[in-house]
């Protein structure tokens, strides 16, 4: 077969024409600028209509298409159908609702497309800044390691691997879990995230092995309880191997009682790890130093910066006191990655010796940024500045009849529902459902849910630093009129 002259024309991804691109660059950053600035008259949620589901079932594109033209699709398609939480009347699960300088900090980061896995190289210098500020904000000493990964899960996950591939000098890593003979067992309080039962499941551990301590009033770990089950453990030859200590809960944003634990695994020899995903951070705060008492004495701390602190999806940490531990857990020999004495292959070692991951994007330049531009002090005031709107939420719903606060609020999390004298729980169960559909449905707020003690309740976290308070107050109006409606359907 004849070659024809364009075969041999060497093809690349880059634009033909960089001017056409530039123009389309501005026109993005105008409307990236609109949408954030302005966003406040925006609803909080559009519901992803039929048409645009369709579109997105078209076959795979085979051949090119104009750049313009698929930026058309993303602003009609795309940008209109956000989840919300850049909003300020979004308050579902636990989010945080990102900045323009993230928006910059990624280009940039894109810009390189720097893989941290290996080489020398700035990203790395900037990561290990970070992962520095990091352990000096959570009172870790410098020798401690720490890795920047996708969020709290994975950042809970490796630290149960360290744990796990730490027991008895890595026994489990060479030989297997079944070689130790003995149940490995985990406790954590009932109201611990799922992402630590993922983790106990994928570790070969065993959901069985996984204690959850009832709680408190107050949503904490019962410790009473958890002594009393790691006594009945020991007499049955069990290890107590890991205890998890929760600073803010999931449900209700509650801090277990971290020096205690801390103290118990000292005494039991069980590897002591803080999930800090929503709330590590508000240690910061003077006022809540003695409710995060002992979370330094922590051997691992997974927390996440994508929620309180704001940074872009996705931003989590997982700091291990021992970095000899924390290395041997996974360390490999690879011809293909060992470090030379100068070039490209040298620099500091490896984030891969660290955790699962090799090739790595660069999200600590959005973190490094963000910490400068803002000062600490900056976040420090914005979450003081959320736990306050939680008090203030928490103190309408207690003065109006027509609701009924839930749960004590310790942190920025609220839960409350809709009441109505004579309603039975399961009547009020669909009320308050139907309230919590017809928010997001109306586009006006975003709240999520839980349910507590059998009771569907109205959940708000408040991780946003555009929320002000006329939202909390408009939130308490629109339950209790959208509340009104759906009993007058009744
Ligand atoms: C969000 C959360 C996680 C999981 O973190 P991701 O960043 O979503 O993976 C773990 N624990 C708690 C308490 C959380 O709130």
């Amino acid at each position: 077969m004849k070659y024809r002259n364009s075969d041999t024309e060497e093809e690349t991804l880059d634009p033909q024409d960089w001017d056409h691109y530039k123009a389309l660059a501005h026109e993005m950053m105008e409307d990236v600028f609109d949408l954030i600035q302005n966003v406040s008259h925006q609803p909080v949620w559009i519901r992803p209509s039929d048409d645009v589901k369709e579109h997105f079932r078209a076959d795979v594109p085979l051949e090119e298409r104009e750049i313009n033209l698929i930026y058309q699709d993303v602003k009609q398609r795309i940008l209109p159908y956000r989840k919300g939480n850049i909003h300020p009347m979004f308050f579902s699960w636990v989010e945080g609702s990102g900045t323009i300088s993230g928006v910059l900090a990624d280009m940039l980061a894109s810009a390189m497309n720097s893989n941290l896995g290996i080489g020398d190289h700035g990203a790395i210098y900037v990561e290990h800044q970070v992962i520095g500020w990091l352990k000096q904000l959570l009172g870790y000493p410098s020798s401690s390691s720490g890795t920047i990964l996708g969020g709290g899960t994975i950042a809970n996950i490796t630290a149960m691997l360290v744990a796990r591939n730490s027991y008895k000098n890595g026994v489990i890593r060479r030989r297997g879990i079944k070689s130790i003979g003995e149940e490995l067992i985990v406790y954590c309080s009932a109201e611990t995230h799922n992402c630590i039962f993922k983790g106990v499941e994928t570790l070969g551990i065993g959901s069985d092995n996984i204690r959850k301590i009832p709680v408190t009033e107050a949503y904490q770990i019962d410790l009473e309880l958890l002594q009393r089950q790691i006594n009945s453990d020991v007499q049955q030859r069990h290890v107590p191997f890991l205890i998890i200590g929760n600073a803010g809960t999931v449900n209700t944003g509650a801090i277990d009682p971290l020096l205690e634990l801390s103290i118990l695994s000292k005494e039991y020899g069980a590897w002591f790890h803080v999930d800090g995903a929503i709330a590590a951070l508000a240690k910061l705060l003077p006022e809540f130093s003695s409710q995060f008492r002992g979370i330094e004495s922590a051997d691992s701390i997974a927390f996440d910066l994508h929620k309180w602190l704001h940074v872009n999806y996705e931003a989590g940490c997982l700091l291990v006191k021992d970095a000899d531990l924390h290395r041997s857990a996974f360390i490999q020999q690879s011809s293909y990655l060992f470090a030379h004495e100068r070039g490209l292959a040298a620099g500091p070692e490896s984030f891969s010796n660290f955790g699962l991951d090799l090739s790595r994007g660069f999200k600590s330049l959005k973190i490094w940024m963000a910490f400068q531009e803002n000062g600490i002090e900056k976040y420090v005031r914005l979450m003081r500045q959320n736990i306050k709107q939680a008090a203030y939420l928490a103190t309408l719903v207690s003065e109006n009849e027509s609701l009924e606060l839930l749960t004590p609020v310790t942190l920025n999390i609220v839960c409350y529902r809709f009441y109505r004298t004579g309603s039975p729980d399961n009547e009020l169960n669909r009320i308050n459902k139907e309230i919590v559909m017809r928010m997001h449905e109306q586009g006006a707020a975003a709240p999520s849910y839980t349910i507590l003690n059998g009771k569907y309740s109205i959940r708000v976290c408040i991780t946003n630093h555009r929320t002000r308070r006329e939202n909390i107050l408009s939130l308490v109006d629109l339950t209790v009129k959208i509340g009104n409606q759906v009993i007058s359907e009744l």
